[in-house]
Order: C-alpha cells, then structure tokens, then sequence
C-alpha cells in the first residue's frame, strides 16, 4: 500500500507566492529581514492552524496592528485546534457539554446555521470521520464500508444542544466537532475587525488558501487575487477585488492514494466518504470572511447543480467560482466585471 499525504502547506505556499506577485503591484520593496522598506509596511509569515499563512499589513501603526493580529490568531489556533487536548473544542468533545467562550460560542452559532441552510453539507459533527480517515494524523487510511456507516449515524448536527444566551453547549458521546471547515475564516474576519483599531489602510491576510482582503492598496485600488488552479498548472483566473474574502476549497489540498484512488479531506458528511461532487475547486468571494469559509466547503460537497441553486437563492450574500472535474470554469454574474482568465469561463446568472 503506498499512501502519501499532501500536507496543505505546500499548497499554502503556491498560493502565497501567487498572490505576492499580485499584491507586489502595490509597490512593495521587500527587505532580507522580511521587512519591507516603506516603515509603514509590515509583513509577516507564520504558521498557524496547521498551514503556512502570510499576513501584509499597511497604515501608521503596521507593526503594532501585525502584532495584534499574530496574537489573535494564536490565541484562536490554542483556542480551536482538534489536534491540542486542551483547546475548548478538545475539551468539549471529551466532556460533551460545556459553557464556551465568545469565539467558539460565535462559530456554533453560525456552523448549526449553516448546518440547516446547506441541508447537512456543511456539518461540524464530521471529526469522527475525519479521525476514521485519519486526515487527523499523519498516516491516513481507508476505513470499511461498515465503519463508517457507523459512523455517519452519529454525524448529525442537529444533535448538538446550544443556548447563544448563556453559551451552553451539549451533544452525545458519540459526537465530536472540527471546525476546520470554517475556522481560518473566522479568524481572517476577526482580524479583518481587530485591524480598524490600528488606522490600517489595507491589509492582505493569506491564512493558507483563505485570503482576507481589507482596505485598498497604498495608491487606493483593489487587489489582483490569483484562484490556484487544481492542476497546480498555474491559476483559474484572477479576482480584482478588495475589502472581502477570497476563500478556495479543493479536493487537491489535502489528500492520499491509495490503489491508485484518491481520498482527499473534505467529507460528504451523508455518505462518510470524500465527497464526490464532480467539483475540482470551489471558490467564495463574500464580504464575510466566516460565511466564504463554509460556503466554499459546503458548496464543493453539494456539487454543481445544488452550489448554484443555492447561490441563485442568497446572490446579493456571495459570489463563486467553480472548476468541474471535467476542466468546465464557471463564474457567478457578480463577477463578471471582476474576474478574468487566460482560460475559457461560462458567466452564470
Ligand atoms: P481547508 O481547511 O483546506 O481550507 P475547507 O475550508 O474546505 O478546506 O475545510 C476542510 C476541513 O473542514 C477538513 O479538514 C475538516 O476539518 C472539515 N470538514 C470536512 N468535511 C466537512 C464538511 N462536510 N462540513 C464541515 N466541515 C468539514
Ligand atoms: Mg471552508
């Protein structure tokens, strides 16, 4: 058996080289200490919640907003990571009931939401499957037909308990809840917010694929943001955009083969297997960061046909862009003014 697991970061940094190379037209001279020349520049590269994230912020208080913004998002890396046994979603899913903080309180509420809007596609409740798969670790594997019919009983959000007044949060044993589906998105959000204190005038967040985009360049315009492309041939187009998320779920960031099959991470929570929607790569652009974090998973499980129905249903929320299996690129009207490709797209109304 020959598995190999391609872990995100790899993507993260095509991605971040990618839209350097664009945000580089904002006149950036870059520094060997990663610091680039103009003071009121700052940028900054770590890694958190288990992906390589870029972070360039501009204004009169860079360096103080950057720290600010690292502190924040280690503080929801402690805070959320399903891989540290004492984060509070850790404690949570061995103590199954709880009072929960601010953020994860916040997370709840708009995961269960989302739970209900997508009809199930985006489900929180997925980690035992994602522990069956072992996507968790670093030796992933293909669990029995059986054993995740056992499992997929046990994922139904529908099952978790919680009161948004008094945070109280509940759900059965058998469940156990990720939000790795919507966390970094969240977190670019949040920081998106925290940056307005700092007198930022713009700010291009890359937390490992989930672009956050505040404010303008120094000279005023929008962003060029490049959509990796799932080939990793290059890019499916650019978005030309600002103040607004640019979030990308794909089947190609993180993934194993197995006999020749391949198995990547993001899970049709009805069926316990990695969704097979005929979807490469799905793409959001939305002006909330948390809301293109989920829909971009929720959309890549739901397929073509549902993602668009329901984009037509909530148009003036979200926009998107999506790559079938078979090379068909197809862009929202939203974005019609905005995107542009070397490759042929279809204009979706
Ligand atoms: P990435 O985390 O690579 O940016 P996504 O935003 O699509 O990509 O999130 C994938 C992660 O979401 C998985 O690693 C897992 O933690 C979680 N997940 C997988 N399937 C689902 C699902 N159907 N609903 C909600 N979360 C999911
Ligand atoms: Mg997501």
């Amino acid at each position: 058996m020959e598995t190999k697991l391609r872990r995100k970061s790899y993507v993260a940094f095509l991605v971040i080289f990618i839209t350097l190379i664009c945000a580089c037209g904002s006149g950036c001279a870059t520094k060997k200490d990663g610091k680039t020349a103009n003071e009121n520049e700052e940028k900054r590269t770590i890694f958190a919640m288990d992906t390589c994230m870029t972070l360039q912020i501009w204004g009169p208080q860079a360096k103080e907003a950057m720290d600010a913004a690292v502190a924040e998002i280690e503080h929801l890396d402690r805070l959320l990571s399903t891989g540290s046994p004492d984060s509070e979603v850790s404690m949570l899913n061995q103590m199954h009931e709880g009072v929960v903080g601010n953020d994860t309180a916040a997370l709840l509420a708009r995961s269960l939401a989302l739970f209900f809007e997508t009809d199930g596609a985006f489900d929180i409740t997925v980690f035992p499957l994602m522990e069956a798969w072992n996507f968790t670790g670093d030796n992933p594997r293909v669990p029995s037909k059986k054993e995740l019919a056992g499992l997929t009983r046990q994922v139904d959000s529908s099952l978790i308990l919680f009161e948004p007044d008094n945070k109280q949060v509940s759900f059965p044993e058998t469940v156990k809840i990720d939000f790795g589906g919507i966390a970094k998105g969240y977190t670019g959000k949040k920081i998106a917010e925290l940056l307005k204190d700092y007198d930022v005038t713009g700010a291009l967040l890359n937390l490992g694929g989930n672009v956050q985009l505040v404010g303008a360049k120094t000279d005023g315009s929008k962003w060029n943001i490049a959509i990796q492309s799932p080939k990793k041939d290059g890019y499916l187009g650019t978005v030309f955009t600002s103040d607004c998320a640019v979030v990308t779920s794909g089947g190609y960031e993180r993934y194993f083969v197995e006999d020749g099959i391949t198995y990547h991470h993001i899970l049709d929570p009805k069926t316990g297997y990695p969704a097979q929607s005929g979807l490469a790569s799905v793409t959001v652009i939305c002006a909330d960061g948390t809301l293109a974090d989920g829909l971009s998973t929720a959309l890549f499980v739901m397929g073509e046909k549902r993602a668009l129905e329901f984009w037509r249903n909530r148009r003036y929320e979200f926009d998107c862009i999506l790559y079938t299996d078979t090379g068909e690129l197809l862009v929202t009207g939203g974005l019609k003014d905005c995107f542009s490709s070397e490759l042929s797209y279809r204009i979706v109304e």
